[in-house]
């Protein structure tokens, strides 16, 4: 914890560095600006901060110009059909946020005259509008001393106080211990300073603690071990399952089937398989599942395939039958026409390529 003392010292240091570091950004009223009477727009704010979300503040600033030429204000945004708003989105991703961006314009419109509203509280209950953009509008158009939290925030504030919760579990702790910072005075430029602070000078892997008006505050700093915080799980290593597909030719005809609708890449077609297993099961286990016993060749190569949860090794084998056996008989030229997964191109991929 730190003292009433220490707390206000430690503001007016992080202002101080704001006032002689911080980012000019095009959307940003900087504290000289504020302090000859320049008030933050709640409609440009409010469109920074959601395309600043997940996107670095250079991409966002073309697309924040682009937005404001084409619809200057929060009406001419609200009227605008959604498509074109979608058209001019298009390329900074999370494609919910414009979505968002026009349900929210139109709220703004229609239930409050067009004009943002000036509480967190208020602000919060508006399509597209999270904890963090809630606060962060409210703190810097309307002065209101929210404790505005980001990602960067959370790693300045569990680096300052070696705060030992794994994330995400450390969240509320982080939240408490940052609203007890939060300027009372100065709460947008407080606010902006924290997050410029987060994202340029205590930086993930290399932060800079020699440019840090916190260096003698900082308990991470002190011990050297910033970049253990903010805590996070032991990556586990990816889990590993296997199993074998059956590559069954006739002349230029492959035999593919249907998965079932559910589960893993249902609907999608594939070659005959097994079951995939955690444990590998021998030769003999993967042939007893082929679709008929024959005389099955198996590649020397297998087909490695990386799922989010799990990592899958399968066996091929091939053989030859009639095609007349064939579950759906696929011609191997027009495989573009089938739903094939990945997996399986790697896989008849495998299965076709010339001998060495
Ligand atoms: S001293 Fe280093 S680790 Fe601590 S807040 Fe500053 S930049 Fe981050």
């Amino acid at each position: 914890m730190k003292s009433s003392q220490q707390i206000i010292a430690m503001r007016q240091s992080l202002l101080d560095w704001y006032q002689r570091e911080g980012r000019t950004l095009p959307w940003r009223i900087r504290p000289e600006d504020r302090a000859a009477g320049v008030m933050a727009h709640p409609y440009e704010i409010w469109l920074s901060e959601i395309m600043c979300q997940q996107t670095t503040t250079t991409a966002a600033s073309a697309y924040w110009h682009k937005f404001l030429k084409a619809w200057p204000n929060v009406a001419d945004l609200a009227a605008a059909p959604r498509d074109d708003i979608m058209t001019a989105w298009a390329g900074l991703g999370y494609y919910a946020r414009a979505r968002n961006l026009h349900k929210c314009a139109k709220v703004v419109c229609e239930q409050y005259g067009g004009v943002f509203p000036d509480s967190e509280e208020e602000l919060l209950t508006l399509p597209g509008i999270g904890l963090y953009s809630a606060a962060a509008i409210a703190g810097i158009c309307y002065n209101e001393p929210t404790n505005v939290v980001d990602g960067n925030v959370e790693r300045v504030i569990s680096r300052i106080f070696c705060v030992e919760t794994q994330m995400p579990k450390a969240k509320p702790e982080i939240r408490i211990l940052a609203g007890e910072f939060a300027d009372p005075q100065h709460p947008g430029d407080y606010a902006q300073a924290l997050m410029d602070l987060g994202a340029h000078v205590c930086k993930p892997k290399n932060p800079k603690c020699g440019d840090c008006p916190w260096e003698l505050e900082c308990t991470a700093h002190k011990f050297d071990t910033m970049v253990d915080y903010p805590k996070r799980k032991l990556k586990t290593e990816r889990p590993v399952r296997y199993g074998a597909v059956f590559f069954i030719k006739d002349a230029g005809q492959i035999w593919l089937r249907q998965r079932p609708d559910k589960g893993l890449l249902g609907g999608m077609m594939e070659l005959p398989g097994t079951e995939w297993t955690e444990v590998k099961t021998d030769i003999d286990g993967l042939l007893a599942q082929a679709p008929f016993p024959g005389n099955w060749l198996q590649l020397d190569s297998e087909v490695k395939h990386v799922f989010t949860h799990f990592t899958l090794f399968l066996t091929v084998f091939t053989a030859q039958i009639s095609a007349e056996r064939f579950d759906i008989c696929a011609n191997l030229n027009m495989l573009d026409i089938y739903a094939l997964p990945s997996l399986m191109r790697k896989a008849i991929a495998l299965a076709t390529q010339p001998p060495h």
